[in-house]
């Protein structure tokens, strides 16, 4: 058997044609949407992703408002800033750069966001929201697993989906998001026993550990839909997941790729939520 591929880019792309919609009918009104990016320091990683961030905004005629801060900057002088960004009726999302430099507590600085502009949805009103199946805003990256899901038309009503990984903005909503579409959730970690056995009774697998080959073809069930959320890079230094996706691409039955697969839904999912946030302020 050949999986199916789960195409990420192409998904990400019709996301970001009906982002750019939303955007325009916003624009029409006069309303610009408005993402400030917060990067304190010099991580190169986060260079990366931000830089990915304000280029994503841009072209679908988002306003990035980017704003970097020093490594040594106060963590007073950025809940400050949190504040009066949260006071800015310009202002509709805002996003922090993880991770903070050492002298800054990530959870205070993310729950000093207001929840109505916090578009990582990291904030937790935004994780309550989603566990006791409350709207709020959604992780970005297990949000874009779930379109993905969605765009197969995979009905997860009944079905035992294996998550492996348990990270507040992976694995957790990840599980949260598939139980409230009546899957049957078994959420994996390091000290799970006998993985295997698990993720061979499963229909979907979302592997989010950061480990490479982590899952291989003998714990796939045949047919099943797995989701590969790590990032990892192989022994040439390419891009590659959790999953060993050679050998897993023969037994399950559509899979998503590393690169071109979580990746931009995630970044596309960013997108989305910011406009929703705008949209939510337009009202
Ligand atoms: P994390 O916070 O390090 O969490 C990793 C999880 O994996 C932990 O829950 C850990 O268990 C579990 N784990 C470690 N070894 C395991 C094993 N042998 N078997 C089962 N579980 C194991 O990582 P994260 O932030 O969730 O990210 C996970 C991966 O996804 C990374 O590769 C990251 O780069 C990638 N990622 C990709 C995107 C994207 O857009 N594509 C977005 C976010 C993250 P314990 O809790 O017991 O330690």
């Amino acid at each position: 058997m050949t999986a199916q591929l789960i195409d990420g880019n192409a998904l990400a792309r019709q996301i970001r044609a009906d982002v750019r919609a939303r955007t325009t009918a916003l624009k029409a009104r006069g309303i610009e949407p408005t993402l400030a990016i917060i990067l304190v320091g010099d991580d190169p990683a986060s260079q990366i992703y931000v830089k990915h961030k304000v280029n994503d905004s841009s072209e679908t005629g988002l306003n990035a408002r980017l704003e970097r801060y020093p490594a040594a900057m106060a963590e007073n002088d950025l809940l400050a800033r949190i504040h009066a960004l949260n006071a800015d009726t310009a202002v509709h999302g805002i996003l922090v750069q993880l991770p903070l430099p050492p002298q800054m507590d990530s959870h205070k600085v993310i729950e000093a966001i207001a929840p109505a502009k916090d578009v990582d949805g990291f904030h937790v009103s935004n994780a309550g929201a989603l566990m006791v199946g409350q709207r709020g805003f959604w992780p970005c990256t297990p949000h874009g697993c779930l379109k993905m899901l969605d765009s197969i038309g995979y009905p997860l009503r009944g079905k035992h989906a294996v998550v492996i990984g348990r990270s507040n903005i992976v694995g957790k909503p990840m599980a949260m998001m598939l139980l409230a579409r009546s899957a049957t959730v078994t959420l994996c970690h390091s000290a799970t026993r006998d993985l295997a056995a698990l993720t061979a009774q499963a229909d979907v697998i979302v592997a989010a550990v950061g480990k490479r080959n982590l899952l291989t073809a003998e714990m796939v069930k045949p047919g099943a839909v797995v989701i590969d959320v790590g990032m990892n890079r192989n022994d040439a230094g390419k891009l590659c997941g959790d999953v060993d996706f050679e050998g897993v691409k023969n037994v399950a039955g559509w899979i998503t790729p590393v690169p071109g697969g979580v990746g931009p839904m995630t970044r596309a999912m960013l997108l989305v939520n910011t406009i929703e946030a705008t949209e939510a302020a337009a009202r």
